[in-house]
């Protein structure tokens, strides 16, 4: 495995393959590699086949996090990523740095070119993080020219974060293909997050409760009469589930288009639920369809 922080050097290897005509595919993480990422690295690695190359970037990007939130604690262990990524075959690890990031100009101006999708990005973690989808799209996208990738895969588990960059890539004409890949999950039902490591054991255990909401949510909506249930009459059970089984607090509890991501009205089997909430210190998201046919 090759292994990298320097930007130019990734480019120019990039560039390289490409010219040899070798597929490139990327994961764009934040580190702190669990099974869920390892899972999108097999994506990757099935997208490009045995002769294309599977690049990795592990970079906790500081224009994602708003103020207050958890940049400075975010789980790191280099060490432990990079042995992970050996085994899974990775070809190329990307460890960029801030300094190179969002660099300074040579006269002493500071970065300042940020990229910005204006409606998937207004309602659920974009109306809690003002400025995280913003941050989101921008590293992405420097992400995706020094990498060069033909695909690139990111996780169901932040699906409004996915469906942005699949509007951001179609919206800005680059040429990769987006592939979304299905959220891994403990045996319990809790989404994989590099965050969870941040759970006591009590809270670990209270948990799942957003993952049995969106079961309880799947049910409801399977039994309802002709098949639809108003939106606040299912929030309200769920709200009231969750803190009765948990010591959380809600942030929301959304019923969407899995395109457009606009509300619906009604919820039904179509409908996609995303549910966000505080348990301690720790601001857990989870997400699926209710149609419990659909693969993620
Ligand atoms: P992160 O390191 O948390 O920024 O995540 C990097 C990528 O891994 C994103 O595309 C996430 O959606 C994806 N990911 C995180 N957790 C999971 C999971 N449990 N299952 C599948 N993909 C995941």
């Amino acid at each position: 495995m090759k292994l990298t922080q320097s930007l130019s050097r990734m480019q120019q290897t990039a560039l390289k393959w490409r010219s040899e005509g070798i597929k490139i595919a990327l994961v764009p993480t934040m580190g702190f590699l669990h099974e869920g990422h390892l899972s999108l690295m097999r994506h990757a690695r099935r997208s490009v086949g045995r002769k294309g190359k599977v690049i990795t970037s592990i970079y906790v990007n500081p224009t994602q996090f708003g103020p207050g939130e958890d940049y400075g604690r975010y789980p790191r262990d280099i060490r432990a990523d990079k042995t992970r990524c050996r085994e899974m075959g990775v070809d190329m690890l990307f460890l960029p740095d801030n300094a190179s990031m969002y660099p300074s100009s040579s006269s002493g101006l500071p970065y300042s070119c940020f990229v910005k999708e204006k409606r998937l990005t207004s309602g659920m973690e974009g109306a809690s993080r003002p400025t995280h989808f913003e941050g989101v799209t921008t590293v992405v996208a420097k992400l995706f020219l020094i990498t060069q990738p033909h695909y690139s895969v990111f996780g169901a588990k932040d699906f409004q974060q996915a469906r942005v960059i699949e509007k951001m890539t179609s919206d800005l004409n680059f040429p990769i293909q987006i592939i979304i890949a299905p959220t891994l999950r403990e045996a319990d039902g809790l989404a994989m997050s590099s965050r969870n490591k941040y759970l006591s054991k009590p809270e670990r255990l209270q948990a799942p409760a957003l993952w049995n909401a969106i079961q309880s949510a799947r049910d409801s909506v399977k039994n309802a009469n002709n098949g639809f249930i108003p939106v606040n009459q299912l929030r309200k059970k769920l709200i009231k589930q969750i803190t009765q089984s948990a010591d959380m607090e809600v942030d929301y509890i959304e019923f969407f288009d899995s395109e457009t991501l606009v509300p619906v009205k009604k919820v039904s089997t179509t409908a996609r639920m995303a549910v966000a909430a505080r348990l301690g210190a720790v601001r857990l998201i989870d997400n699926a369809s209710l149609d419990p046919a659909s693969p993620y």
